[in-house]
């Protein structure tokens, strides 16, 4: 008889049931994880509720695992080892796959809980094509697994931002107060920008923050306060040196553009509703200040170490964002609990 598993599987969008299924087992060239923890996102949610398709059944991949068994030809790992799991698996082949950009993959890339099965199960499977991308990436036994499921949309953050200087600006503001506008403005932080202000449109959302202890600067109510205004006075009349826009509503870019200082960056985290992406703005704005325009699209191998160096060093306090642990057997009411804003949650870890 094959081995069973406890996983969380979607029947159909809206409809999870955490049941028994067989255990993979690892093919040729394929390593098979146990999940020590797994978290749940934004995407997760749009893909449970229905929202947006996927290939798989099992979804989750911020992943922090320990390597069970390997196939016959992995050399490299065995079992017993930990990692965090690069989600984006590449054709291997173009240009950007060459040089590990597989997150822009000109064939489009696949990915861990979209077209591979994730980590809200007991174990999972990386395909061979991951392995041999380097998809697993090594974690130090001392780091905690629902830490380590950070590293993931850390990293995201980590290639967002690598086209800004933080290192030389004197502030930062971010709009959204989610898991991933907080990841960004950690960034920024971490790599040394003077001042970082948070933005959301919930009372409630920033009072969990200030009640985090986070290292930010200000924590601004974008819908009781006039932003220009706020802007004008918390940068001496100059505009900021950068806006993250990790929400997702186009005016923000917009907006965000005549925020900036002189020289200033703009990063478009935030995927933009796809049925709508379209804003006119000013582009003598951008040409006479010369501003600069980025866009952010996950993460590959150098990112993901970028963000476990933030988090082992702890110039990055991954500890403080997991508000909420849960087992398997309560995936419902994590996906409830990460749902609900009166909850408190910033980052709810399944640990199966
Ligand atoms: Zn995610
Ligand atoms: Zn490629």
């Amino acid at each position: 008889m094959t081995k069973q598993m406890q996983a969380a599987v979607m029947r159909k969008p809206g409809v999870i049931e955490v049941t028994s299924v067989p255990c993979p087992e690892p093919k040729a060239g394929e390593v098979l994880l146990k999940v020590e923890a797994c978290a749940l996102c934004g995407t997760d949610q749009r893909v449970l509720s229905g929202e947006k398709a996927v290939d798989v059944s099992i979804v989750g991949h911020e992943i922090t695992g320990r390597v069970e068994a390997v196939g016959a030809g992995v050399t490299g790992w065995r079992a017993g080892q930990r990692c965090v799991v690069q989600t984006v698996i590449g054709c291997g082949r173009c240009p950007m796959c060459r040089v590990h950009r597989e997150n822009l993959c000109e064939n489009t890339f696949k990915a861990i809980g979209y077209q591979f099965d994730g980590g809200f199960a007991e174990y999972m499977i990386m395909p061979k094509v991951g392995v041999d991308q380097g998809c697993l990436i090594p974690i130090p036994d001392t780091l905690p697994a629902d830490q380590g499921t950070l590293i993931e949309p850390l990293s995201c953050c980590v290639n967002g931002m690598a086209y800004l200087p933080m290192e030389q600006l004197d502030s930062a503001l971010i709009f959204g107060g989610g898991i991933i506008g907080v990841l960004n403005g950690l960034v920024a932080h971490a790599r040394g920008c003077k001042r970082v202000a948070i933005a959301d449109v919930s009372e409630e959302r920033l009072g969990l923050l200030k009640r985090l202890g986070l290292p930010f600067a200000a924590y601004v109510n974008s819908r009781t306060t006039r932003i220009e205004d706020w802007v004008r006075d918390w940068t001496g009349g100059r505009g900021v040196d950068a806006v993250v826009v990790a929400a997702s509503v186009k005016a923000l870019v917009t907006q965000g553009i005549r925020l900036l200082a002189r020289a200033g960056h703009l990063s478009i985290f935030a995927g933009l509703p796809k049925s709508d992406p379209v804003e006119p703005t000013d582009l003598n704005v951008i040409h006479y200040r010369e501003l600069n325009l980025h866009g952010a699209n996950s993460s590959a191998i150098d990112a993901y170490r970028t963000a476990l160096d933030f988090v082992v060093s702890k110039r990055i306090d991954a500890g403080r964002l997991v508000t909420h642990r849960f087992p398997l057997s309560a995936f419902h009411e994590a996906v409830k609990t990460q749902a609900d804003p009166s909850t408190g949650a910033l980052k709810v870890v399944i640990v199966p």
